[in-house]
Parts: C-alpha cells; sequence; structure tokens
C-alpha cells in the first residue's frame, strides 16, 4: 500500500494526472486519510497559496413546487401541499433589495421546476431583478431547470442560454448533478435529467462565455466508483471547456427524504472526498468547502484537505435544511474571516467570478 501511495505522491508532486484506479486507491479506508489530505493540501498550495475565499451572497428560492419530485429531495413538494409556496415577483424583488441591503455581490437563485410556471416567468425573474439591481451578479437555475426550459418552451439549449444572459444571467450554479452514474442515477432522482444533458448544459454557457461550478452529492447510495466516474466526467469537460470555476462536495442529508433510514456521511467522508476531489480535478482551480452542508467545523478542518473557498454568507438557504442540515441559516463576515485566519490562511472576500472585491461597508467593487 505504501508503494502505492508512494507512485501517487510521485504524481502529485511532479503535478502528473491521477487514473480512476488512483482514485478509488485514495478511498480505501486503509489508505491513511490524513496522508491523502497532505497531497491534497500541496495541490491547493500550488493553486492557491495561503489564499481562503469566500462572498457574501443571497439565496432566492422562488418556489419548492417541483414536478420532479426526486427521490433525494426533501425540499420539493406538490401543488397543493401545505408546505408549497410560490414567491411573488414583489417577493422576489424584495430578496433583491435585501441582498443589495446586506452588501450582497451574488444572488444565488434556484428552485424547483413549478407545472404552472413557462420560461418567461424563469426570464422574467432574471431580468426584472438585473433590471432593479444591475450590479448583483446573477447565479441561476441549474442544468435541470435550464433544460426544463429548452423542452417547455421548444427553444435550443443554446437559445435559452443566450436569452438569459441577455436579460443579466451571469452564472450558472452547479446543482443537479448529484452522481452522474446511471445506475445510481435511477435510485435517488429517476425522472431528473441524466448526466449526458447536465453536462451538455454546462458545455453550451461554457461555449457562451458563463462560468459555472460543479457539485458531487455523495453519502447515499453510491459507492466509491460512482464518486470518481463523477469526477472523471468533469475532468473531461473541464479540459474542453475550462468553464468551471469551483467544484462542491456536497454531503448528502437524508432526512425527510426517501433515504431517512440512512446516516449522514462521517466527517472521515467527508474530508476524504474533499480531499480525493482536490487531486482527481486537477483543472480545477478552486475546490469549496460549503459549510451549510459539511458544518461549519468540518467545512474549517476541509481547508486543510484541499479546500480553498468557504463559500458565503448564505442568507435564505432552505434546500438542505429541509434535508435536516445543522449549520446555521447564515454566516457573518467577522465569522468567515475568523475561521479562515484560525485556519492559518488569508480571507479574500470574492465575487461570483473569484475577483477579489475590495468593500467600503455595502460599496464594493471588483479588482478585475
Ligand atoms: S432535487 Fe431539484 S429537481 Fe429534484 S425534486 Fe428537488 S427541486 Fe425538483
Amino acid at each position: 500500500m505504501h508503494t502505492i501511495l508512494g507512485t501517487i505522491r510521485q504524481k502529485v508532486e511532479t503535478s502528473r494526472r491521477l487514473s480512476a484506479d488512483e482514485g478509488l486507491l485514495l478511498y480505501r479506508p486503509e489508505v491513511d486519510l490524513h496522508a491523502v489530505g497532505e497531497l491534497a493540501d500541496m495541490v491547493r498550495r500550488r493553486k492557491s497559496g495561503d489564499a481562503v475565499y469566500y462572498n457574501i451572497n443571497t439565496h432566492l428560492n422562488p418556489t419548492n413546487v417541483c414536478i420532479y419530485r426526486c427521490e433525494l429531495c426533501a425540499y420539493s413538494c406538490d401543488v397543493g401541499d401545505p408546505r408549497a409556496y410560490l414567491m411573488s415577483d414583489r417577493e422576489i424583488l424584495d430578496r433583491g433589495a435585501e441582498a443589495v441591503e446586506n452588501g450582497s455581490t451574488e444572488l444565488h437563485i434556484v428552485g424547483g421546476i413549478h407545472p404552472e410556471k413557462d420560461f418567461d416567468w424563469y426570464l422574467g425573474i432574471i431580468g426584472r431583478l438585473h433590471k432593479a439591481f444591475p450590479r448583483l451578479l446573477l447565479k441561476a437555475w441549474t442544468a435541470v431547470e435550464i433544460a426544463r426550459l429548452a423542452e417547455l418552451s421548444g427553444r435550443s439549449i443554446r437559445a435559452v442560454l443566450e436569452e438569459l444572459i441577455d436579460a443579466g444571467l451571469t452564472s450558472l450554479p452547479g446543482g443537479g448533478a448529484e452522481i452522474f452514474h446511471p445506475d445510481v442515477r435511477r435510485r435517488i432522482c429517476s425522472r431528473k435529467i441524466d448526466a449526458d444533458h447536465w453536462l451538455e448544459v454546462h458545455r453550451t454557457a461554457h461555449r457562451l462565455g458563463l462560468r459555472s461550478t460543479a457539485t458531487m452529492l455523495y453519502g447515499h447510495v453510491e459507492d466509491p466508483k460512482h464518486r470518481i466516474d463523477h469526477m472523471l466526467r468533469l475532468r473531461e469537460l473541464q479540459d474542453e471547456t475550462g468553464g468551471f470555476l469551483a467544484f462542491i462536495p456536497l454531503a448528502f442529508h437524508p432526512e425527510n427524504t426517501r433515504f431517512s433510514h440512512l446516516r449522514r456521511p462521517s466527517g472521515l467522508d467527508d474530508l476524504r472526498t474533499m480531499a480525493v476531489g482536490r487531486l482527481m480535478l486537477d483543472n480545477f482551480d478552486h475546490m469549496k468547502a460549503y459549510w451549510i452542508s459539511l458544518g461549519v467545523g468540518t467545512a474549517q478542518v476541509a481547508l486543510a484537505y484541499g479546500a480553498d473557498d468557504l463559500d458565503g454568507t448564505v442568507r435564505h438557504e432552505l434546500i438542505h435544511h429541509e434535508a435536516g442540515a445543522q449549520s446555521p441559516e447564515a454566516l457573518s463576515v467577522d465569522r468567515l474571516r475568523g475561521l479562515i485566519t484560525e485556519a492559518g490562511r488569508r480571507p479574500i472576500e470574492r465575487d461570483t467570478l473569484y475577483r477579489p472585491v475590495r468593500r467600503n461597508g455595502n460599496e464594493w467593487e471588483v479588482e478585475e
């Protein structure tokens, strides 16, 4: 085992790409987690030095009604369910105003696929928010939503994205990727678009000049080979387009889902997955420790296992909290910066596109 890890170490030290088999080996429990973390930290340091990024952002989930009702989802419901909600145009604009007032540079917008809402509704949300708050960067609609809008409107994915860009869209979030392998997808999100569709939406977005992120939801019915397969598919697309800004491993929270009998992945699994992701995705610049999903403590420790980003202050997150995430509803900038400096690193506020932000209270500008 030492010899094989030695070979991997040599490859990492000389910036050579790891194979699928090597990725699988890094997941074996007998391979020392801290040795894997140390290798990931070497790559992280090479890419980001002592910088750890965070942003000031606000979430907007316009509706929790969704036609797909994925088996993994605790957030969605049907029309008529007592939990169902649909935000009005006024409420959506109020959220934008709140984001600006709290100094956010980004509004993160995702939600369900509402059966009574058409392309114009999704387009209108972007258009109205951009018109009212032109400096707020709108990171909106997962690949699942974009694909559905193409289907609904009879437009191509490219045409849908072009109209959204014209309306003010800045980038795409990385949700909906879950685990790409069809054997897993069949069990956790049987009605959602498949991997090829998800990747095609991001490929098209990248070709249009949009940047995006990529997620992986782990810790349910998949095993390490599915996780490595997922990472390799992302690595392949990143080789082609270079459009992904960051990889975001998301720990599955089973509460209120059809998998409520499962346990949430362990902290050790969280750290190993962060480290393996950092090592396999050699063409990704950033690895995000999303504290909402990992918990604040584990996210902080993950900064020593390959992560260089803590995501943001995050106000109004619903999706992971509905599934039992125990993390706070939001973190203050002081707390985020404190978590980073306690870890011996240098906090840097960034915008969606990882441009450093210079700030004076709620006034900000980006360094190009
Ligand atoms: S995970 Fe997304 S697509 Fe699936 S049911 Fe939930 S909101 Fe809908």
